[in-house]
């Protein structure tokens, strides 16, 4: 570990064995561990403890995660990944929908849970960095990248992105007039080992067209081309 200060992970999970498993391997990699068998008390734990990454079960009394995870998204991009018994392609979209970062099928092997929590906490990291205050190049009405700062500004001022919404726009950006497939994007922009499906880009796409666009219903920048896929106009 790098840093004398722990990453503090919640784990919210009701089944005792997997949320003992869970919290001694994350204990093992050197993290700091709270854990809760409930949704609400999770969450109020999360809310008191502000934890730097949150696994979060889908089936849970008292709050399910679904509800858990959007009433954290009203006011926090803590990272969270949501474990779950169901493992279909639509509930790991609906997953990533309600603005968990990433999904994990039930049963995963504690290998894996730390392979993307290690992941999630250093892009969260890189989220973290405070703007600059110093940038004077932005043009007025363009796009400017950061790549230091892992920022993008629109008209001046830095976009709030998350780590996968950055790296799509950045590929859009350096990829303009050119019309990508889902499978293209998902190729370049997403981790290799990260098992999803093209619906996955629809979902940040959207995500970016309320960043980036005056009219998210009518795109003017991130085009759909019926058929093909995606083109970004500059
Ligand atoms: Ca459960």
């Amino acid at each position: 570990m790098g840093s004398i200060e722990k990453d503090l992970i919640l784990v919210i999970e009701d089944e005792i064995d997997l949320r003992e498993i869970i919290s001694r391997s994350l204990r093992r990699e050197g993290y700091e561990v709270m854990s809760s068998d409930r949704g609400d008390d999770g969450l109020l734990l999360a809310r008191e403890q502000q934890p730097d990454l949150i696994v979060l079960d889908l089936m849970l009394p008292g709050l399910n995660g679904t509800e858990v995870c959007r009433s954290l998204r009203r006011d926090s991009q803590v990272p969270i990944l949501m474990v779950t018994a169901l493992g279909g392609e639509s509930d790991r979209v609906a997953g990533l929908e309600i603005g968990a970062d990433d999904y994990l099928a039930k049963p995963f092997g504690m290998r894996e849970l730390l392979a993307r929590i290690r992941a999630l906490l250093r892009r969260s990291q890189v989220e973290r960095r405070t703007f600059p205050d110093d940038f004077t190049s932005a043009d007025e009405k363009g796009f400017v990248i950061n790549n230091d700062r892992h920022e993008i500004l629109l008209a001046g001022k830095p976009l709030l992105l998350k780590p996968r919404e950055y790296a799509l726009l950045k590929f859009f950006l350096e990829n303009p007039g050119q019309v990508f497939s889902r499978q293209q994007l998902l190729d370049s922009v997403w981790d290799t080992n990260f098992r999803s499906d093209v619906r996955t880009v629809d979902v940040h796409v959207r995500w970016l067209r309320q960043k980036v666009e005056e009219n998210s219903e009518d795109p003017q920048r991130i085009c759909t081309i019926r058929g093909s896929g995606y083109l970004f106009r500059q």
